[in-house]
């Protein structure tokens, strides 16, 4: 490899480098500004264009970025690419204009006082279509806009220690940790790379020319995926390896073939009388992080027939889960006479079980668009919902949505991480809400009772009974989990109160 090619920076040499800054005012800089933002003010759920229109002057300057209106007339001043450049966004949506100068900004953290609200779904500004273009059915439930998707562009570049594969995304996305599956394997030396990126799965599959240590990955400007590959000895490599098939292909996800890669049973909590969480550990240079929403299966190793999926815990909701890239854990509930979890149940620590990729198809944009969010979860089922609850409550901005919980139980004693729940609904009382309902509870409980009906619905969320509500449909969310007959019959209950079958998301395995 040339020197010019190893001093290649991905970003400049694809002109993504564009912002350009001026010399600002004395007591103008970033520390600055985060020392003089001012107090945040109460958010508000929805803020139409119109009204984002009137906030145009340099006295008066509000701003929408990734669908959030902020008041940016105190910022103007601070703004390292000048008032001038800043007020081009005054009054409008200036998604397009921020991802073109400096997409990498944390914005939402940066003015995370000058949050005003959510800009109203009803004139949002919609992306030009792109090459590929599918849509996405999934299992009978939400089929979501179309949704331009292109395939990532991949690049590689070695020094004296390092081999580093680039794929570059040119999708309008938050590019997400979880989005990222490496695999290597010691034995065959082949590496494995899945980029999700909404419906589909970009992959790179190669038998690597040399012996590598270990394997690393950075996101830089949500837009390139920096891999870095150790070299075993420092020299260099006439080629990255030979291809393998399938190397480079774009595929929906439910087409990807069904590797599984070997994890180690490292630690089993109890949750309840039945269930507990499995933290495995991935085989070294295995990185792995779920996508919400989405699940893996796993395997016994001595029985490969018996196959289940589940969906990982995030940390954000209990310390006890440690799901980090290079453990996973599950929340799986034993079955004395289940053929699979009485199985599990008698694998002993440090034992092998195999894993998949992540699997399912749940498109987080869909969480994202909504204001009011519903999940009906019996027994295990709510496990999809927490990665849901976890992006709602603690990456996004929750101020401005309404998220209720309705979680169906035997008994009491059958309720997993209630106090991890309730500790959130104490921290966001006025925005997560949850409420039990057990069908076998014991005398002394004084919750709601019962098997899920259209009654309960009405009861428990009048607001989502299409009558009371003034959403748009896209401004809504319900989820359904839980054995396959409640998400049904929820689904059908939903129906029959009226609610679009577009708003309702079935997860079912
Ligand atoms: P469970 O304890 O047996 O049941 C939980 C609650 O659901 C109970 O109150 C139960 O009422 C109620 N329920 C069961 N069947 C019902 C029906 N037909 N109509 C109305 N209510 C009903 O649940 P579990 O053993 O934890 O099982 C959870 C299920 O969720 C598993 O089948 C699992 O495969 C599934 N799951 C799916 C996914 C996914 O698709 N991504 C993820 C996680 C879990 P009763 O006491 O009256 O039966």
């Amino acid at each position: 490899m040339s020197k010019s090619r190893n001093s290649l920076s991905p970003n400049s040499a694809r002109g993504i480098d564009t912002a350009k800054k001026v010399p600002l005012a004395p007591g103008r800089s970033l520390m600055d500004w985060i020392r003089n933002a001012p107090k945040r003010s109460p958010r508000r759920s929805s803020i139409s264009e119109d009204e984002l229109a009137q906030h145009n002057t340099e006295q008066d300057c509000w701003l929408a970025v990734r669908d959030i209106v902020y008041d940016v007339t105190a910022y103007v001043a601070y703004h390292p690419g000048g008032r001038d450049q800043i007020m081009r966004g005054a009054g409008i949506d200036a998604t397009e204009l921020f991802n073109e100068y400096h997409p990498w900004v944390n914005v939402e953290n940066m003015l995370k006082t000058c949050v005003v609200g959510r800009l109203s779904m009803t004139k949002k500004f919609k992306m030009p279509l792109a090459p590929v273009l599918q849509t996405l059915s999934v299992n009978g439930g939400i089929v979501s806009t179309s949704a331009p998707l292109e395939k990532p562009f991949f690049d590689w570049m070695q020094d004296d220690n390092y081999v580093y594969l680039f794929v570059t995304i040119n999708q309008e996305m938050l590019l997400r940790k979880e989005y990222v599956t490496i695999i290597h394997s010691n034995d065959t030396n082949e590496i494995k790379v899945y980029v999700y990126i909404k419906s589909h799965c970009f992959f790179l599959g190669f038998k690597l020319s040399g012996q590598i240590i270990s394997v690393n990955f950075d996101i830089e400007n949500n837009k390139n995926i920096k891999i870095s590959l150790e070299k075993k000895e420092k020299s260099a490599w006439k080629k990255i390896g030979a291809a393998l098939s399938d190397n480079k292909s774009f595929t929906k996800v439910q087409a990807l073939p069904k590797l599984k890669f070997p994890t180690y049973l490292e630690e089993k909590t109890q949750l309840t009388h039945d269930s507990f969480l499995f933290t495995f550990r991935h085989a070294k240079n295995a990185i792995l992080r779920v996508p919400i929403g989405r699940h893996v299966h796993i395997l016994l190793p001595n029985n490969q027939s018996l196959i289940r999926p589940y969906t990982p815990v995030p940390k954000a909701v209990t310390s006890r889960s440690k799901n980090d890239g290079t453990q996973t854990t599950l929340l799986i509930k034993v079955y004395q006479d289940g053929m699979f979890t009485s199985k599990l149940s008698e694998v002993k620590i440090g034992d092998k079980i195999l894993m998949s990729i992540p699997e399912g198809a749940f498109d987080l944009q869909k969480v994202q668009d909504a204001v009011s969010i519903t999940l009906f979860a019996a027994g295990t089922g709510i496990t999809p919902m927490l990665g849901i609850i976890q992006h709602c409550l603690i990456e996004q901005f929750l101020e401005i949505r309404k998220l209720r919980l309705i979680f169906f139980n035997k008994t009491e004693n059958d309720m997993m991480l209630k106090e991890d729940l309730e500790k959130l609904a104490v921290k966001f009382p006025n925005n997560f809400k949850i409420t039990h309902v057990l069908s076998a509870s014991s005398s002394s409980w004084n919750g709601k009772t019962g098997r899920i009906s259209e009654n309960l619905v009405r009861e428990i969320v009048p607001q989502i009974v299409v009558e009371n509500d003034d959403l748009a449909d896209d401004e809504k969310l319900l989820c359904a989990c839980g054995p396959k007959p409640f998400t049904d019959l929820t689904v059908q209950i939903l129906k029959r109160l009226n609610v679009s079958e577009s708003c309702i998301y079935p997860f079912s395995g």
